[in-house]
């Protein structure tokens, strides 16, 4: 009976039961004491007149007739007394039964949401019901669980921070030792290297404040119907001296009939600029790196190619997760931080786009996909 299942069902079935028991108790009680307390009155005799009995159907009642009538009055009395009392024992034990299988479970589910608003994320409620109140303690469970991710994530992202400021600092604090106890000599290179090592810890710090807006949703994004082309090419003039100093190869394969997107034009470019960023640090010299587009119903998308080190399978949905470094040395040693992907997913989605990346492995090169809203779908559904 799968019905029975829901709260409203057993509340019902409770309250009919009680009443139920009540019907049956009085029409029983009602049934034995008529049987042992309503005599029949003798039969009238033929011939007789009703007059001739004594029976006088006037006003005047017979003292048989009045006592029978006091009988009928306290048998029903007595039956609905004993059926009260009936209904009321039934009350009493439906009640306990409801609320061992309601309320406690209800009493529980308080317990846990406060212990959980106190800061206890591990705490979890035990289903023994399969009603309503179960899916209410499945649901708590898995806030529980939300919680209990989020507050490690939190944990992670505050070891993490600690760590990246402490590794430049540490540098510098190296370096200035030497430099006042005369270990070290006082040199161009080495100004430089403390100089380097301070403008990293600016630039941590001014991404931290970039995804710290980001994830609070307070990045400001003012898209507009632009052509994305316009912005490919300032990028890749901003880019091209890197490149070939490298000796990466940057190409573009843009159809001239690509439709106009709508997009933030600073912020797509901020996307490229992480994006080409990235496939320069982790493309070889001899490498090359891609950008394209190709035109759908309602997006545009934009691919960024390279050949370079690739993104094991394993590694590609954590990728876009904050301080997330495939190889954390070699991004460490090549600047990394593991933050610039993550403003990227949330510059991407401020758009309305998507974004993902893709790669056959390590060694095999990487593509970064970002799709953006075609101006005339934005338009129609205006
Ligand atoms: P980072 O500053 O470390 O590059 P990102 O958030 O931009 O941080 O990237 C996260 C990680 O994803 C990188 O540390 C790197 O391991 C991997 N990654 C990103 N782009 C590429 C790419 N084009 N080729 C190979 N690996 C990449």
């Amino acid at each position: 009976m799968s019905w029975l299942r829901h709260l409203r069902w057993k509340l019902f079935v409770s309250h009919l039961s009680i009443l139920v028991i009540g019907i049956i108790v009085l029409l029983a009680t009602a049934h034995f004491l008529a049987g042992t307390q309503l005599v029949p009155e003798p039969p009238l005799s033929l011939g007789q007149s009703a007059s001739e009995t004594g029976q006088v159907a006037s006003t005047e009642q017979s003292p048989l007739a009045l006592s029978q009538q006091e009988r009928f009055q306290s048998v029903v009395d007595q039956g609905l007394l004993i059926s009260a009392f009936a209904a009321l024992g039934a009350a009493v034990l439906v009640s306990l039964f409801v609320s061992r299988r309601i309320v406690e479970p209800l009493q529980e589910l308080t317990f846990t949401s406060q212990r959980l608003a106190r800061g206890h994320y591990h705490e979890r409620t035990i289903t023994r019901s399969d009603d309503e109140l179960a899916d209410l303690s499945q649901s708590i469970n898995q806030l529980a669980e939300a919680l209990e991710q989020t507050e490690q994530r939190r944990l992670a992202l505050l070891a993490d921070v600690a760590h990246e400021l402490r590794t430049p600092l540490t540098t510098i604090e190296g370096y200035m030792e030497g430099l006042i106890d005369g270990v070290i000599a006082p040199e161009e290179h080495i100004f430089a290297m403390i100089q380097q090592e301070a403008a990293r810890l600016k630039w941590l710090i001014e991404e931290m404040a970039l995804l710290s807006r980001a994830e609070a949703g307070q990045l400001r994004v003012m898209p507009r119907p632009m052509a994305f082309s316009t912005i490919a090419q300032h990028v890749m003039a901003q880019f091209q001296p890197q490149f070939n100093n490298k000796g990466v190869a940057l190409i573009t394969s843009l159809p001239p009939d690509l439709p106009d997107i709508v997009a933030d034009p600073d912020r797509l470019e901020q996307i490229l600029i992480n994006l080409l960023s990235n496939a320069l640090r982790y493309t070889p010299t001899q490498g090359s790196v891609t950008i394209a587009a190709e035109a759908h119903d309602f997006f545009v998308q934009i691919s960024v190619r390279d050949t370079g080190i690739g993104i094991p399978a394993e590694h590609l949905p954590q990728i876009f997760e904050r301080f997330y470094r495939v190889d954390k040395s070699r991004a460490r040693q090549s600047g990394g931080t593991g933050i610039g992907l993550t403003i990227t997913r949330h510059l991407v989605y401020a758009q309305g786009g998507e974004i993902w990346a893709d790669s056959a492995g390590a060694g095999q090169g990487s593509t970064f996909f970002i799709t953006l809203p075609v101006h005339d779908t934005v338009a129609a559904a205006a």
